[in-house]
């Protein structure tokens, strides 16, 4: 007998039609003799609606009343599937995230749990019931009710299973797995058996929106195995695991990151002294705004480029501010590029195999297609084209590390 925590998104009990078949679906779970803890996010679609009608009292809504108010989405969907487990037979109970004391700090929207006293679940798993807890949220030291940032039901799943020491943490959602890419983009895409947490949490980071970064930190560093499913199709989805085995099939690549978010400013003939990146990203960084990939050109006469990049919704913000050090420091121009993306390959093969890079930029050169940043870790190399040749990019890069689908596959 195994303990299971199950996750199920917003889209998988966006309706009651929908909740009843997520019932149905733990049903058969518990006939077969598992224990159960499940953790729901709110209907789809419910939280953005309550934080548009905070939005209509105030353009900055107060944090801690925020979230009074965006945890009751959750609450309402505990209760409903509660009672359609109920209603076919199976004994089940619903928490609030302060019910069953989620601890967390009191960073209102934005809260890290802390701790969770388990003891209340255990007893009531122990009593045959499936405990239905409300993901997303929490309570801070003084009792405020505070939630976890947005998709934080994964993070809540994962924790959970972590506290309980469940033998699996299961995502449902309206995808069934983890694929090399965006399938949208890239018809070959294919979903991935297995993928690392270092592998998931890159792919996360760059873009990636299967699960929230935290979640798989999270289950990393407590070592939750994890399983990406699709709610209503059947299927082995993805396993998320810490275990790098090497086998031949073994692609040296497990997947394709990207993303359009980023925009990149340089700053050009400044002065090739100490102190100087300093300077330019000091006060980028006291504005709040999170630089990226970065960029130092050798200098000659005794000046020199730099180029970063940021979020495409911080650009603003940090041109103006580049503008002022540009004149501060007497540099002879600043200028911006919001027409870039970012494209990834990322793969823990890369630590046992040469020439990964390379063979990048081959495939990218022969597309025609001009690099105009490159960053490496261990298990990444990401660089910076123009936006127009994204999906080209993803696509070539595919078919050259061999994630293709099979033709027979995909004809099917
Ligand atoms: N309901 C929250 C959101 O929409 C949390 C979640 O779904 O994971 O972000
Ligand atoms: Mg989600």
């Amino acid at each position: 007998m195994a303990l299971i925590v199950q996750k199920f998104g917003g889209t998988s009990v966006g309706s009651v039609e929908r909740i009843e078949q997520v019932a149905e679906k733990i049903k058969k779970f518990r006939d077969g003799g598992d224990d159960i803890v499940v953790v729901v996010s709110a209907m789809s679609g419910e939280t953005n609606r309550l934080i548009d009608l905070a939005k209509q009292i105030s353009d900055q809504p107060v944090a801690r009343e925020l979230d009074v108010m965006v945890s009751t989405g959750e609450q309402v969907t505990i209760a409903l599937l509660a009672m359609a487990l109920i209603k076919r037979g199976v004994p089940a109970v619903s928490f609030t995230g302060n019910q069953v004391r989620i601890l967390t700090d009191s960073a209102h929207t934005k809260a890290r749990i802390l701790q969770i006293d388990s003891q209340r679940i255990q007893r009531e798993l122990k009593a045959g019931r499936v405990v239905v807890v409300a993901g997303f949220q929490g309570v801070d030291g003084k009792g405020n009710i505070t939630t976890l940032g947005r998709g934080g039901s994964d993070t809540t799943g994962v924790a959970l299973a972590a506290a309980l020491k469940a033998d699996e943490c299961q995502i449902y959602t309206d995808v069934d797995g983890v694929y090399t890419t965006d399938p949208r983009v890239v018809a070959k895409a294919r979903r991935l058996d297995k993928i690392t947490f270092e592998e998931m949490l890159e792919m996360a980071s760059l873009g990636s929106k299967v699960l929230q970064i935290r979640a798989v930190e999270f289950a990393g560093k407590y070592s939750v195995p994890l399983r990406v499913l699709h709610s209503f199709q059947e299927g082995p989805g993805t396993l998320i695991t810490l275990d790098e085995e090497e086998s031949m099939e073994q692609p040296i690549i497990s997947g394709i990151a990207f993303n359009r978010d980023e925009a990149k400013l340089t700053i050009r003939g400044v002065p090739d002294t100490p102190g100087v990146a300093f300077k330019i990203l000091g006060p980028i960084s006291a504005a709040n705004v999170e630089v990226d990939m970065i960029v130092q050109n050798v200098a000659h006469d005794n000046t020199t480029d730099f180029t970063f990049t940021v979020h495409r919704n911080d650009y603003n913000s940090a041109l103006q501010i580049l503008q002022t050090i540009a004149n501060e420091m007497g540099a002879r121009e600043v200028i911006g590029d919001t027409d870039i993306a970012k494209v990834s390959i990322v793969g823990v093969g890369m630590r046992s195999h040469a020439g990964v890079a390379s063979r990048m930029f081959e495939a990218l050169a022969k597309e025609n297609i001009n690099i105009q940043m490159i960053s490496t870790s261990e298990i990444k190399v990401s660089v910076v084209i123009e936006e127009k040749y994204l999906e080209l990019a993803v696509r070539a890069l595919h078919t050259a590390f061999e994630l293709d689908a099979p033709a027979a596959k995909t004809a099917e």
